[in-house]
């Protein structure tokens, strides 16, 4: 359902701030004993002791798991606070963790790749890091779209009627926002080609130039989380795809006790603001 005169509502457009504090921060360099030792690390010289500074993008278990196995991947050494602001250098690193881990986790149902931004995306510290969570069994949202899918698939079918609401489209990538929004500014990224996985690096950069947009219409405390429904273990008819739901309103009694999700504004609008947002130069 679409309503935009709830955007008027007090608070409805209330923001948290988020206060950098490096030097308490467990995931910049030089605090590496503050995380559980960690599973991967990448950009570290060869030889280097593991649990030292020198690394790019390192990997350590998730200290409060809500699910066993849950890992925290940490975008860069420095208090970088936004996906938005990685380099793409970090961008192709932090896709390469992704990946590996994805593989190392080959045993799980489905492991998800996870950004939670900002407070009120339930992210609980400032320092850019994704989540990567092995389901041992697949989740519901991902049977449901087991369905979807295989056989005629919808998103296939989708892609195609949301062209006019498409903000980005780059390599056989599209970034679009979709009719069925739960969120204001909701965004997809999704293949044109029906394929079972992403290519990460390609992914990265296309949620960073997302989310820059998002920052440059809505403001740059955004909070927001993404989710990648790549494939399921046993599922190679796949379409792959990511979602981005910005956190600018709470869902209340209609989402939660209807199943009804009020946006605020309306798709058509969104795919307009953000098409023509002027995201500010990626760094590096
Ligand atoms: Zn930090
Ligand atoms: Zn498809």
């Amino acid at each position: 359902m679409v309503a935009p005169g709830r955007s008027r509502r007090p608070g409805a457009q209330g923001r948290t701030t988020r206060l950098a504090d490096a030097s308490t921060c467990p995931f910049c360099e030089g605090h590496e004993a503050m995380t559980p030792p960690e599973v991967q690390a990448f950009g570290r010289p060869p030889g280097a002791p593991p649990d030292s500074p020198g690394w790019r993008v390192r990997v350590v278990p998730n200290k409060f798991p809500a699910i066993p196995g849950q890992e925290v991947v940490i975008h860069g050494p420095a208090h970088v606070l936004s996906f938005a602001d990685l380099s793409r250098g970090l961008l192709r690193t932090t896709a390469d963790a992704w990946e590996a881990r994805r593989s190392a986790h080959r045993e799980a149902a489905w492991t998800m790749v996870a950004v939670n931004e900002g407070p009120a995306a339930g992210a609980s510290l400032d320092h850019s890091h994704s989540q990567i969570v092995p389901f041992t069994d697949a989740p519901p949202a991902v049977e449901a779209q087991a369905e979807a899918v295989s056989g005629e698939c919808a998103l296939c079918w989708a892609l195609g009627v949301e062209d006019a609401r498409t903000v980005r489209h780059e390599d056989g990538l599209r970034t679009i926002a979709p009719a069925w929004s739960r969120f204001a500014y909701e965004l997809w990224i999704a293949p044109d080609a029906h394929a079972a996985d992403p290519g990460w690096s390609q992914l990265a950069e296309a949620l960073a130039d997302g989310v820059r947009r998002l920052r440059a219409v809505l403001g740059p405390d955004l909070a927001w989380n993404c989710v990648v429904y790549a494939s399921p273990a046993g599922h190679a008819n796949w379409h792959w795809h990511a979602e981005v739901w910005p956190r600018l309103t709470v869902a209340a009694s209609a989402e939660l006790g209807a199943g009804l999700w009020i946006t605020i504004v309306d798709p058509d609008v969104a795919a307009d603001d953000l098409r023509t947002a002027v995201p500010a130069d990626p760094p590096g």
